[in-house]
């Protein structure tokens, strides 16, 4: 049987990774902002490097966000006593899918079906 309040410890410890990681994006954002504000001189060349590094660390940000987002629902459902529950279709996910994935809030054949239907949207 999966022991679900060390999962429950897991996820906030996770939250609490993923946060300090958020941070640490964001000052290394703002100490990349000042240098570039100190040197006036050879931005043209830098320009295409910077802007490509920025939409990197954007995309992880987005990513961290995400994932700060799935913990979160995660804790609440927790909380609230449904945290083995499938958000859709309200059975229980499978243990070995949250041992895998503490965050998941879909059982395996919902998240398949939801997988489907972004790959159908997309390709429309
Ligand atoms: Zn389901």
């Amino acid at each position: 049987m999966t022991n679900l309040t060390e999962l429950y410890e897991r996820l906030k410890e996770e939250r609490i990774r993923l946060n300090s990681e958020l941070q640490r994006l964001k000052a290394e954002e703002k100490s990349a902002d000042e240098q570039r504000e100190g040197s006036p001189f050879g931005k043209r060349e830098e320009g295409a490097t910077e802007t490509f590094e920025l939409e990197k660390r954007l995309a992880i940000e987005r990513r961290l966000n995400d994932t700060v987002a799935e913990v979160e629902h995660a804790i609440k459902k927790y909380e609230a006593g449904i945290y083995e529950i499938c958000d859709i279709c309200n059975q229980p996910i499978e243990p070995a899918r949250l041992e895998a994935l503490p965050q998941a809030s879909l059982c395996l054949k919902c998240k398949a079906n939801q997988a489907k239907d972004a790959r159908r949207r997309t390709t429309r």
